[in-house]
């Protein structure tokens, strides 16, 4: 132990990121008594359709397509198992779109951004009914979203995001809150004024993801884990190739996430990033006594942002603070010890009533930025090819409207879903390597530095300011 990690009082499991699954998915995996098996891929198959990847895109997707064509025989295959990755580990925030605003009027104009907002929120709905009608405790609590600022500036950016949604004729989702309406509800010494966003619900992701993985193979999907596609050549038919078998299909999906980084039709669209997340010992009485018993999703401001939320027993787990960028993803994203520390380091200056409560489990994954901070959805070519990616650290509720998207589009419909904005659209294009992870881990590193001296009330180095600033300088909607 280091001594940074005993002044954080991290302990047990945080101090091996990375050697374990997530607390999530642990939970998870422990809860699955008689879990049907996906055995590895052995020889060549056919299938209508072939899903790269088993997070929540891949396994929406299979969903949503039993839902339109139950006939169709789909196949996904998972290079680890179903909610191996971030789909399993994530903060559970299923949040709306309503602070996006912003950007979804710049790229789409006032009308489609409220319609890309709308088809979110019913995207959250969808998860919460999905987890009724299946019987899938993921623990869906529709307790609404707090944006909490710890600094004036914070406050000011707040105030904005606030206005916008007033301005476009939504003041009720996304509504003012004072310091004190903030403190009610939360009352960490840091937190300043915010706002309330409703469309906010919280879940247990690694339960969502396995109880997917359940409904899909109950409904006929065939899923095949242990399997990593070495390369799929379009064709058509498309045909994924893995190291004991390959599958044929007329139509492929690819729902790799942040690994997209390895693919030359999808690695200019996306900066592989790392984020990290720590999580308390149980301490319900302490999480009663600062009045946090709403079940609120938490973020502040920061541009580097913290994200945290209680569980059922009584923990918080607060994610953010740090990360990485790299061209490949490898342990950097899930063994950093030092990006637990800053996620650590987050916690404990926002949550001082609990520094004699541990922090005993902390584990990392890679999430997947786009240079509009949002996702698109679409076809690659030779138009046989399907693709969601971008998320940018938000992908709970929008894997879901992404896996709606994807099927309609795989069979063909022209539906309302199809018509949304941010299906089929071209976004800027990163730098190619090493510029795009050279220059994310300076801007990255500057924008904290920035972050870090507003929280603490100090003037912000105008070096640091300017290169923060500068990726909307080149017009990518990243950034302060
Ligand atoms: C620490 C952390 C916290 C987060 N918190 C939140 C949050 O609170 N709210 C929110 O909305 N979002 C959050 N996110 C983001 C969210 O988890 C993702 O946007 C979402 O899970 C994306 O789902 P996916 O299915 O596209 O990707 P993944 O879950 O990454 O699934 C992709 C799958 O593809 C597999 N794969 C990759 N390459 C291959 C291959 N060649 N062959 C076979 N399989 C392959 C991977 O193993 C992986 O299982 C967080 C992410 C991280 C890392």
């Amino acid at each position: 132990m280091t001594a940074a990690t005993t002044a954080l009082n991290l302990t047990g499991k945080a101090l091996t990121p990375g050697a374990q699954r997530s607390w999530w998915l642990r939970e998870a995996l422990a809860a699955e008594k008689d879990g049907l098996a996906c055995p590895p891929l052995t020889g060549d198959i056919k299938a209508d359709v072939v899903i790269v990847g088993g997070g929540f895109t891949g396994l929406w997707t299979a969903y949503h397509l039993t839902q339109t064509k139950p006939d169709l025989k789909v196949v996904v295959l998972e290079q680890d198992i179903c909610g191996g990755g971030p789909s399993g580990r994530n903060g559970g925030f299923a949040s709306g779109w309503w602070d996006e605003l912003d950007g979804l009027i710049t790229l789409y104009g006032e009308a489609d951004a409220v319609r890309a907002c709308r088809a979110i929120s019913d995207s959250i709905n969808a998860i919460g009914d999905f987890c009724s009608a299946h019987g899938v405790d993921a623990w869906f609590r529709h307790a609404g979203y707090l944006y909490a600022a710890t600094s004036p500036q914070h406050e000011a950016v707040c105030e904005e995001v606030v206005k916008l949604a007033r301005e476009i004729g939504a003041p009720e989702e996304l509504r003012a809150l004072t310091r004190e309406e903030v403190k009610a509800r939360c009352a960490s010494p840091a937190f300043r004024s915010g706002a309330f966003m409703k469309d906010g619900a919280s879940v247990q992701p690694a339960f969502l993801a396995r109880g997917l993985r359940r409904v899909v193979m109950e409904r006929g999907v065939t899923i095949h884990e242990g399997t990593p596609v070495t390369s799929l050549n379009a064709g058509p038919p498309a045909v994924a190739i893995t190291p004991n078998g390959t599958v044929r299909a007329p139509r492929a999906v690819l729902a790799v996430n942040a690994w997209g980084v390895g693919w030359p039709q999808l690695r200019r669209r996306l900066v592989a990033w790392s984020s990290y997340i720590v999580l308390t010992a149980p301490a319900p009485e302490k999480v009663a006594e600062i009045g946090w018993t709403g079940g609120e999703l938490i973020t502040d401001f920061r541009t580097s942002v913290r994200y945290f939320r209680t569980t059922r027993d009584g923990r918080i787990a607060f994610g953010g603070g740090g990360g990485r960028a790299s061209s490949r993803i490898d342990d950097s994203f899930t063994h950093d010890m030092r990006a637990v520390e800053e996620a650590a380091e987050g916690f404990r200056r926002l949550f001082p009533s609990f520094s004699e409560v541990p922090l005993e489990d902390a584990w990392g994954g890679p999430i997947d930025v786009s240079s509009t901070h949002l996702p698109t959805f679409g076809t690659l070519e030779p138009g046989n090819l399907f693709y969601a990616l971008g998320y940018t650290g938000n992908g709970v509720a929008p894997t879901h409207l992404a896996g709606k998207v994807i099927a309609d589009l795989v069979t063909g419909s022209d539906t309302d879903s199809t018509r949304l904005p941010m299906v089929n659209r071209k976004a800027r294009l990163f730098p190619p390597e090493p510029l795009r992870s050279i220059g994310a881990a300076v801007v990255r590193r500057a924008i904290i530095a920035k972050d870090t001296a507003e929280e603490t009330g100090r003037r912000p180095n105008a070096v640091m300011s300017a290169i923060a600033r500068m990726p909307r300088r080149m017009g990518y909607l990243l950034g302060p």
